[in-house]
């Protein structure tokens, strides 16, 4: 090759490495091994120290294996620190609880790719017995959303950089880790998506790290780690798992007490990537079923990471009950709130961000914080501040507890939107009782809702002297029929019982030619349609 063909080669392997790269996604990168290498390399006591907390729950989980064990649900309360460089960074209290809401479907084996564990392994899917809950009070004992949100100077912050664990540095101080999880949220330098400190760590640092852009799953977050499996995955860590490799170089460890510890896990070589198909055989496990790559213990993508086995929830379970067990008796899991009417809109849970479908189905959590169950509740929404739709929840929220509803359809316009909802009620708190988000429609279809409860036919009504009403609720109600005018005085009003599917007329003798607004207001939906009558 001459030298001349031979430049023009290396220039377009460069041009099309600059082309490609982009396109491939980064691997999963986790330093909690590299943090804990960087720790304990250069001082033997801190290695001794941490080697010694692992035996004494080797020793508890070794204690347990002849006796049966109740084992009670054990409730973290989790501190986020989010540390923010601009505004985007300073990520919603939606993406926040959305965050908690993934932790506690995978710590109970209630994720939705649960189904997908290959059925040689879904006998040792287990529900961990741990849930995790945002702060309720901070260390003072006064109230606390679970959240601190700190402008920080700093534009990133790299694993080993001890800023982020200090007021005076650019990051926030631990909340104490007797009685916290603390989560700090930031942006991490050379795409670390997150890190944890082991059991035994110094109070200053003992927490996870997780960067912004794979903290949780709805907000600005980057694909494949969008799912909030990194957060999964580092509390893993934070209970004492290894790696499912044994993050031992690719070696082979037959021993269970090797490798990553863990008797009911395969041996495996090194980390997996990306999605590999079932069976995926490596030098350790050579044989169907081969790895365990979708335990949340490798480095596959989010969407790939689904479940821990009984082994893990066991340790993990016993690292808590044993080297961090003061958090079982925290009082930050507490709410202060001993009023007993206090219902809030807790989040918007869709839409969020987008809609694909011009018609769509809002769902919201609502979080009932006071002493007494609440049923019966009137929850009014719109779209762009249009007519407002009531849909009466019929179901009862225990008090200290969450409800997610559907709401019945409504539409959108192509573009930006704006969805509100607010509670119709009368509690302590009325600031929590209302709720907005702005989305992006992306639909260009024309179509109207198909499941909208009421329609009105034929409109515009040309001719005629009746307009008929057809109602598509899923219950019967009692309900008032009204008719106003374009101004809104009332010109009709009637109270019926109406089920499911009736259809019936509405009479516009002496009427005069308008635009009308027929209104559907039951105990259970309430809706208006405008319709045009033009008498000939
Ligand atoms: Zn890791």
């Amino acid at each position: 090759m001459s030298f001349r063909l031979f430049l023009r080669v290396v220039c377009y392997s460069l041009l099309l490495q600059t082309i490609f790269l982009p396109l491939q996604a980064q691997n999963r990168k986790c330093e909690t091994i590299g943090l804990q290498k960087w720790m304990t390399d250069s001082n033997l006591k801190l290695k001794t120290h941490y080697q010694e907390i692992d035996s004494l729950i080797q020793q508890s989980l070794n204690s347990q294996k002849s006796t049966s064990i109740v084992t009670p649900v054990l409730i973290i309360p989790v501190i986020v620190h989010v540390l923010y460089h601009n505004i985007a960074e300073n990520i919603s209290n939606e993406q926040i609880k959305s965050q908690i809401d993934v932790l506690n479907e995978d710590y109970t084996a209630i994720n939705s790719t649960i189904i997908d564990v290959p059925s040689v392994w879904q006998n040792l899917i287990n529900d961990s017995k741990i849930r995790f809950q945002l702060a309720k009070q901070d260390p003072l004992g006064n109230f606390s959303d679970g959240i601190t949100r700190t402008l920080t100077s700093k534009v990133e912050f790299a694993y080993n950089d001890t800023s982020i664990f200090f007021d005076s540095a650019g990051g926030k101080n631990a909340w104490p880790d007797s009685s916290y999880l603390n989560i700090w949220v930031c942006s991490l330098k050379d795409n670390v998506l997150g890190f944890a400190a082991l059991p035994g760590t110094s109070p200053f640092r003992d927490g996870i790290v997780i960067i912004n852009s794979a903290f949780g799953r709805i907000g600005l977050l980057k694909k494949p780690y969008n799912l909030g499996r990194t957060t999964t995955h580092e509390i893993g860590h934070w209970l004492s798992m290894r790696h499912i490799w044994g993050d031992d170089n690719g070696a082979c460890n037959p021993d269970p007490a090797q490798g990553d510890g863990i008797a009911d896990t395969p041996d495996q070589g090194d980390s997996h990537f990306r999605c590999p198909g079932f069976p995926s055989l490596d030098n350790c496990s050579t044989v169907s079923p081969g790895v365990m790559y979708m335990n949340y213990m490798d480095y596959t993508d989010d969407k790939c990471m689904m479940f821990f086995t009984v082994d893990q929830t066991k340790k993990m379970y016993t690292t808590l009950d044993v080297a961090r067990s003061s958090i079982k008796n925290s009082n930050g899991k507490i709410s202060l709130n001993s009023i007993n009417k206090e219902l809030s809109i807790d989040s918007i849970l869709s839409p969020v961000t987008l809609a694909g479908n011009r018609c769509f189905i809002p769902i919201i959590r609502l979080a009932n914080e006071g002493n007494i169950p609440l049923s019966n509740i009137p929850v009014r929404y719109s779209i762009n501040s249009g007519i407002e739709k009531t849909y009466t929840c019929l179901d009862t929220i225990a008090p200290h507890s969450n409800l997610t509803i559907q709401l019945p359809s409504i539409s959108g316009i192509f573009g930006e939107n704006l969805f509100e909802v607010r509670i119709a009620i009368t509690d302590s708190n009325s600031v929590n009782n209302y709720a907005s988000s702005s989305f992006k429609l992306n639909s260009t279809s024309i179509a109207n809702c198909e499941n909208s409860g009421i329609e009105i036919f034929p409109n515009p009504l040309i001719g005629g002297n009746s307009i008929n009403v057809k109602t598509k609720f899923s219950e019967s109600q009692k309900s008032s029929l009204r008719l106003f005018n374009s101004v809104g005085q009332l010109i009709f009003e009637k109270v019926q019982n109406i089920n499911p599917g009736d259809t019936f007329t509405i009479s516009l003798i002496g009427m005069s030619a308008g635009v009308y607004i027929f209104q559907f207001d039951g105990n259970v939906n309430t809706e208006s349609v405008k319709f045009i009558y033009l008498p000939q």
